[in-house]
Order: structure tokens, then sequence, then C-alpha cells
């Protein structure tokens, strides 16, 4: 293998760069050739190749984003857009292809390796602040995208206690609740409000007006699941359960930016290594995932596999005790 691609495609998430500038120079010290694909797949459609330097990636280990652009292409669902861009990496000698996304981009990337006309080894790498994706315990972007969301609780905590205010803070995760108990346990949230918590709407209320005189103020952290903005509906339900206000903050897309934190640097250095020498060792259809502190090699998560959930109720349940 002499010449290989790297595309960041699907949601940002930081962390992402660490991982195209382990890959740049994992591939450089074994000797290969290493090409950016911009914008995701829609880079390939345009048959875009940036050659990849060391020096390209140097000074973006720090920042968020994607230096390479990221995307959704939905030229790329068409079979004979995918053979046009197979028959471009064909053409330019290209036999490896790292992919730093989420479970969609992974299904694209094996796709088009299967499709032919050469050989092409595709690795994914998982990207993306939800940690949802089955087959691996840690997702680039999560570690960052949960202390960005826990330094919002902390400073909306400030104004709630100094006015009183009850408020119900949204956070992202798509269907996994992973994001949200994190950050709710960490932020001391007096509710975690997740599909699967066992509460309902009404126990929640009750649990608040039985709390009122000792609790003047609260935060119940929401989990989106799957229908952004719902907690606007679920603060005019408590409301009108509980006769008290409910003021709503939805961190939105705060949490997809800034500079990644440590761990997901650490991570991303690891696996862009890992996902190299992957392909230098011929194996591809994998991807480079953290399971109990090792990293493994595991198979792209099957087609309809459902997105990785939050399982431990007991830490709800412990939630529930520290927030009394
Ligand atoms: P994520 O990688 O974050 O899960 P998406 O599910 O939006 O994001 O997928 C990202 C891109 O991967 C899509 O816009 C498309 O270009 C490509 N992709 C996803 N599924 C397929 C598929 N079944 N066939 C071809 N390309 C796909």
């Amino acid at each position: 293998m002499k010449k290989i691609v790297v595309l960041t495609s699907g949601g940002d998430a930081p962390g992402m760069n660490a991982a195209i500038r382990a890959a740049v120079r994992t591939g450089k010290h074994f000797g290969l050739e290493v090409y950016g694909c911009p914008f995701g797949f829609q880079g390939l459609v345009d048959q875009q190749l940036i050659p990849m330097t060391p020096e390209k990636v140097a000074n973006c280990i720090q920042q968020g984003g994607t230096i390479l652009k990221t995307g959704r292409c939905q030229a790329f669902f068409d079979q004979e857009t995918r053979a046009e861009a197979r028959r471009f990496l064909a053409a330019e000698g290209i036999e490896g292809l790292i992919v730093i996304g989420g479970d969609g981009s992974f299904r694209g990337a094996s796709i088009l390796a299967k499709e032919g006309p050469a050989e092409l080894a595709v690795i994914g790498i998982p990207g993306t602040i939800d940690n949802d994706i089955p087959g691996t315990d840690y997702t680039i972007g999560f570690d960052t995208a949960r202390n960005t969301a826990l330094q919002a609780i902390d400073k909306i905590r400030d104004t709630a206690s100094s006015h009183q205010h009850h408020f119900l803070i949204e956070v992202m995760g798509r269907s996994s609740s992973f994001l949200a108990v994190d950050v709710g346990i960490a932020g001391g949230a007096e509710i975690i409000l997740v599909p699967e918590s066992n509460l309902t709407l009404e126990q929640i209320a009750k649990k608040l007006l039985q709390r009122r005189s000792s609790k003047l103020s609260s935060i119940i952290v929401v989990a989106e699941a799957d229908q952004p903005g719902r907690s606007v509906n679920l603060a005019a339900e408590l409301q009108a359960l509980t006769q008290m206000p409910f003021r709503v903050c939805i961190l939105g897309h705060t949490q997809r930016g800034g500079s990644p934190t440590t761990l997901d640097r650490k991570v991303a250095s690891s696996m862009g290594y890992l996902a190299v020498k992957a392909l230098l060792e011929g194996k591809s259809q994998l991807m480079v995932s953290l399971q109990e502190d090792s990293y493994t090699l595991q198979p792209f998560p099957a087609e309809n596999a459902s997105p990785r959930r939050f399982k431990s109720q007991e830490l709800l349940e412990i939630n529930d005790i520290l927030c009394a």
C-alpha cells in the first residue's frame, strides 16, 4: 500500500483534527503518501484530493471542528456516483481510506469499498459527540461536548440560584442519553430527564413540589431524545402540573465546538495511528474501537443496528439520592 486518503464525514466533533494529524503523521512515518479529501464524501464525488504533508497538520491538534471540513452528501447514496468516485480513486492509485465519522459514514465507506473496481481497504474512526456508535465504548468528541455542556450548566446555575429560577437545560445526544446523564450527574442536576428514566412527568412534578421549600432553584437536564427543542413543551407541561415557572435553555451546537479535551486528543491520536496500522496490516471494513480501556478493531455496525443506548439505571438512582 502506497497511497491512502483520510476524510471526515457527518457531524463534526472536537478531536477530529487530532485523528487527522495522527493518520497523516503515522502514514508519513511508514512511508505512505496521505491525501485529505475535503467535505466528506462530497470531496470524492468532486474528485478532490489534497496532499497532506506533516506540516499541513501542524497546529491543529488543539482546534475544534475539522480542517478537512465535513458534510452530508446525498449524491453518495447513488450507485453510479459512487462508481465514478471508485474509478477516480483507482486512477489515483489510492488503496486505503480512513473515514472519521459516525455509523452513517461507515456505511457509505463500506458500500464504496465493496463495489470495486480495484481493491479499496477502509477503516473507520468513530467520531461523534453523541457516543452512540455500537461496538465502541467511546467516540471522539464526547468528552469535549460533555465538558462544554457542564460549563454551561454551571453558569446557568449561578443565575438560577440568584433568581430562584427553575431551568430545563437541553443537551444533544440524538436518541442516546450519555451526554445528558454524564452532565446531569456532574452538574448536580435535580432531575435528569431521559427516555430511559422510569419517572413520569407527574412524578417529576411531585418531586419538584415536595422539594420546593428546600430547593428554591433547580436544574433539570433534558436529553434531546431525537426531538431537538422538546424541552419547550416539557417546560409547559411541568408548569401546568406544578404552577411553577420554568425557563428553558437549549445548548445546541455550542456542544459541537471548542478545543478538544485531553481525553479526546489522546483517544483521537491513538485511533488515527491504529487506523493506519490496520490498513498496513491489510485489514479492511473495520472500525477502531475503545472497549474496556483497550483499543480493538471491530466490524462496522450492522446496517440495521440501533444506536448504542445508555443502560445504567443505577446512575439515575444515584443522582436521585444525591440531589434530594
Ligand atoms: P454520521 O456519519 O454522523 O452517522 P450520516 O448518517 O448523515 O452521518 O452519514 C454521513 C454520510 O455518509 C451521508 O451523507 C452519505 O454521504 C454517507 N452515507 C450514509 N449512509 C449511506 C449509504 N447507505 N450509502 C451510501 N452513503 C451513505
